[in-house]
């Protein structure tokens, strides 16, 4: 076996190992990524499936927040074009655009039965901001129904959850949902021209171009430990395995990810114990749906509300039509479990979101449309690694060894790709504190 040594070995070129790696680099640390696909990017990534550029994920990027932040600080481009106009929610057959600030209140006054619901609901939300925050131990949906029993203001809310934390209300806990909004919420977004994979390329260039090394088909078989320290990776190239040495680990591959592979006899007790009980991966299910014209005129992020499962539509190539062939357009169209814990019938959840589809977009769907993909995001490619709310930290108690990325995300960030870059800045502030460049 061959023996490499670098500062800090990085398992995974997702968000959270390449946000990471690009900081490190430019820190003068010396890294190495190793992914286990030919592909980079991990879930923020693109395939070219029949000559339309799809997501192996996230869909919607955060603009303005911790991972617009991260490209500014590592001096790459974040190629990030906002939809206009970027929300509507779709409440009884109707679309409604949200205007870009007092959107909920807007809204759960135009949607409400009666009015004097929506005034209490906005009252009690101010109220949980900025006086106290709801238990951890209800959920938002329970919290809710001790203020309203109105339909369209629950389904408003649960669009305005499962948008943003991947869980449905009547799972995500009520404070922290509170949490979020009070951290300003998803702020703005758009859409990554030319496809994600031009956001990773870009960080990945900043690694390259700073010394890093990134291994592609290159997956970490073992982390390795001795006396309670990480000491380094095993890799498994196409050539045969390597060992690498490293005083530092860092692996996005997920919290019980990584406990596998260094060794559960390598922890404390105590830090199994939190992995075991709180780590809960947030399933979706995306269909991508191609057409000889938009299937929905809005641009934007557009919610429709009390549906069977549907919660997001994407028509992607409103905003960045170079995602399909020319003239053709596609949309991306999720939904989530009843139950995000399962068990499921996959194939009928699938079929839920088709139906809902269906609904929407009416007669088109059957003379424009084709399914290009349906897929269940689950098991290791979930959402989020976990729910918001259920996160365990970003150290391990196996020292050298951090974790970034989804599984780990701070209180009050909710999930997807702005949570895992967050991550990668916090810890890469501990380990600038601790260790060195180049030193023992
Ligand atoms: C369908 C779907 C829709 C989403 N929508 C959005 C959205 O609209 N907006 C948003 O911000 N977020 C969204 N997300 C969430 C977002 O994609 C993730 O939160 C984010 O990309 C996670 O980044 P990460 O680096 O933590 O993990 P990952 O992207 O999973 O990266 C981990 C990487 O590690 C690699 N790896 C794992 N094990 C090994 C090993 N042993 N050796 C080597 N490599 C290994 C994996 O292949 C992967 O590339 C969505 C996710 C999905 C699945």
């Amino acid at each position: 076996m061959t023996k490499d040594i670098y500062d800090v070995a990085i398992i995974g070129s997702g968000i959270g190992g390449l946000s990471a790696a690009a900081r490190l680099a430019r820190r003068g640390y010396k890294v190495l990524v190793t992914e286990r696909f030919r592909l980079l990017g991990g879930r923020c990534s693109t395939v070219n499936l029949n000559g339309y550029l799809v997501s192996t994920g996230a869909i919607a990027i955060e603009r303005g927040g911790p991972l617009e932040q991260t490209f500014i600080d590592v001096g790459a481009a974040f190629p990030v074009k906002r939809p206009d106009p970027q929300m509507a929610y779709y409440v009884n057959g109707q679309t409604h655009v949200t205007p870009p600030k007092g959107g909920l209140r807007w809204l759960l006054h135009r949607v409400a039965q009666d009015e004097r619901d929506a005034e209490r609901v906005m009252a009690v939300i101010k109220r949980a901001m900025t006086w106290a925050e709801p238990s951890m131990s209800i959920s938002f949906k329970d919290w809710l129904s001790q203020y309203t029993t109105d339909p369209n203001i629950h389904g408003v809310l649960q669009g305005a959850i499962v948008t943003t934390q991947e869980i449905n209300a009547w799972e995500v806990p009520a404070g922290v949902f509170i949490r979020f909004m009070k951290n300003g919420g998803y702020r703005d977004f758009g859409l990554c021209e030319g496809g994600n994979i031009t956001m990773i390329e870009n960080l990945a260039n900043v690694v390259r171009s700073n010394g890093g090394t990134i291994w592609t088909n290159a997956t970490t078989k073992r982390i390795m430990v001795n006396r309670w320290t990480a000491t380094g990776i095993v890799v498994d190239r196409p050539n045969g395995e390597v060992e690498v040495g490293a005083r530092v680990v860092i692996s996005s591959a997920g919290p019980k990810k990584t406990v596998e592979l260094a060794g559960r006899e390598n922890f404390e007790r105590g830090y199994l114990m939190e992995v075991d009980h709180k780590i809960r991966p947030a399933p979706v299910v995306a269909l991508f749906v191609v057409s000889d014209r938009p299937l929905i005129e809005h641009p934007g992020a557009f919610i429709p509300v009390n549906t069977r499962r549907l919660y997001l539509i994407f028509q992607a190539t409103l905003t960045c039509p170079e995602l399909a062939p020319k003239g053709m357009h596609y949309l991306e169209a999720f939904s989530t479990f009843a139950d995000s814990l399962g068990p499921v019938n996959l194939k009928q959840e699938i079929e839920m979101n088709i139906q809902d589809v269906r609904d929407i977009v009416g007669e088109a769907f059957d003379k424009h449309a084709r399914i290009l993909a349906a897929e269940c995001f689950h098991g290791d490619w979930p959402a989020g690694h976990t729910w918001p709310g259920y996160d365990v930290g970003q150290k391990t108690s196996i020292e050298g060894l951090y974790n970034v990325g989804d599984g780990v995300k701070l209180p009050g960030w909710s999930s997807g790709t702005p949570a895992a870059a967050e991550t990668a800045r916090v810890v890469v502030e501990d380990i600038v504190n601790r260790y060195r460049p180049g030193g023992n």
